[in-house]
């Protein structure tokens, strides 16, 4: 029998092994999956919805529980687990409140005895590849709309968060989606590769850049639907006008919230000569602030990285930058405990030449640059493959607009940054995507548009 271990990230320590599916496994959970979609695309919307809903209640009076969980196997920090969860109670009170409307047939089009019809049928059979970084925001930003809209899901949650993915399948089989409609998938990368090998009708894929490449070639092969949300190197511009501690304050925690695991975390900071300074002391004490730690502890608020691999790719990026000129403001080395830890770092004197202006780090690394006005500022932010998010600080709201105008990312942020909102699609451009999900349009996308022309006789 195949089996994975769930490692405890801030100790190193085995939680558990699990079972896991091998490649046959994978086949047999698809044909499954296959069989049971017709009955529970005629199960009505509003039963469907109603399971939805049980759903929450599960998760609602499951909180404590699951943080803890999610805690002990990606290493997120008490408190932001139990951040995650509340925010997953309102995602799904988008998505209950929503759909309804947006799944109903639309008449476009009446004259004489000719009615058009716009209907929304479900894909059919999804294939949804999770990352660990938000588990339950990126897991239900695709399974709760695929299943409202009559899809059945097999869903892999990354090796990192298999625990939480396990969780997740029991409380919706508990709350009534039946267990042939939601089927978690367990294992590696190569488990996941399995299943986008096999016939489904959409592909929703949540990781790096290089796999969904990997998915966006093999899903090409096949021509089945794919959407893809992938990493950031997501820039944030703090003008000359606006108060640099505030400031300060509002990016080091956009940066560095999750342990800097987030794909839309701030990951290079641009700021007017005019404030450089005062903002850099501010950005610095404000580091040396963040409590480091054993994430069970509320009070923590930068744990350990959930994959240890990740820790050379900091190593690598600090090198590199301090080799081309970097200066070390705080941090920049591991930290001498057992588990996954990585100081909390702040370099400047950086520049594009180096690593970690254009790559992304995913973890507490952050590179500050100073720019001359605006228009250096726009061109640097858009000096990227990436196009997740952008933000800028300033009083003016006009000047911010003409300048994220010229972005080229799916989100746009004035004095805000390291924000989702279940009612704005969550889009990426360039290396950082393909697709989106959240918004209305974020349910339409797991369904296929049948045009009805209907012509009543006489
Ligand atoms: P990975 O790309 O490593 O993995 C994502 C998922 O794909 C995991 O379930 C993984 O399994 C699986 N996988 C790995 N190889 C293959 C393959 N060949 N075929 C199919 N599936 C495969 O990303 P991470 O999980 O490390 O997530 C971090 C990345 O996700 C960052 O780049 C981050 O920016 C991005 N992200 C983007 C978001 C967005 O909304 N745009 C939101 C959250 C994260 P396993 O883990 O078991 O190897």
């Amino acid at each position: 029998m195949s089996t994975l271990t769930i490692t405890n990230p801030a100790t190193g320590a085995t939680i558990r092994t699990v079972p896991a599916d091998t490649p046959d496994d994978v086949t047999a959970k698809v044909a499954r999956a296959r069989a049971a979609q017709p009955a529970w695309r005629r199960r009505s919307l509003d039963e469907r919805i109603g399971i939805i809903r049980a759903f929450r209640e599960i998760i609602e009076r499951d909180k404590a529980t699951l943080a803890a969980l999610t805690t002990s196997e990606v290493g997120k920090p008490l408190g932001q687990s139990k951040n995650e969860l509340n925010g997953l109670l309102g995602r799904i009170d988008f998505f209950l409140a929503e759909s309804a409307k947006t799944l109903a047939p639309e008449q476009v089009f009446s004259e004489g005895t000719m009615v058009e019809v716009i209907d929304h049928e479900p894909l059919g059979v999804v294939a949804n590849i999770s990352a660990w970084n938000y588990p339950y925001f990126v897991g239900s930003n695709v399974f709760v709309p695929a299943l409202i809209a009559g899809n059945t899901v097999l869903y892999k949650p990354s090796e990192f968060a298999t625990l939480t993915g396990l969780a997740l399948a029991d409380a919706l089989h508990e709350a009534g989606v039946p267990k042939d409609v939601f089927i978690p998938v367990v294992g590696g990368g190569e488990i996941g590769a399995a299943l986008t090998s096999q016939p489904v009708d959409g592909v929703f894929f949540t990781g790096s850049y290089a796999t969904g490449k990997k998915i966006a070639d093999a899903a090409g092969k096949s021509m089945t639907r794919v959407q893809l949300e992938l990493g950031g190197k997501d820039p944030v511009y703090v003008a000359d006008d606006v108060d640099a501690a505030a400031a300060a304050a509002a990016t080091a925690d956009g940066a560095f919230y999750n342990t800097g695991q987030s794909c839309c975390a701030v990951e290079r900071i641009y700021v007017h000569d005019a404030i450089y300074d005062q903002f850099v002391d501010a950005f610095v004490r404000e580091v040396g602030g963040f409590v480091v730690g054993d994430p069970t502890d509320e009070k923590t608020y930068i744990g350990p990285l959930t994959r240890a691999a990740q820790l050379a790719v900091l190593d690598e990026q600090i090198a590199d930058a301090k080799k081309r000129g970097a200066k070390v403001a705080a941090g920049g080395q591991r930290l001498d405990r057992p588990g996954n830890y990585f100081a909390p770092t702040v370099l400047l004197n950086v520049d594009h030449s180096m690593a970690v202006m254009r790559e992304e780090s995913f973890g507490p690394v952050i590179g500050i640059q100073r720019v001359k006005d605006d228009a250096e500022a726009a061109s640097l932010m858009n000096d990227t493959q990436y196009g997740l998010t952008a933000g800028v600080y300033t009083k003016d709201r006009a000047r911010a607009e003409k300048l994220l105008r010229d972005v080229d990312a799916g989100s746009a942020y004035w004095n805000c940054c390291d924000r989702v909102s279940p009612r704005l699609p969550w889009s990426g451009r360039g290396h950082s995507g393909l697709g989106l999900t959240l918004s209305r349009y974020g349910i339409l996308a797991f369904t296929k548009p049948k045009a009805w022309h209907l012509r009543s006789p006489g």
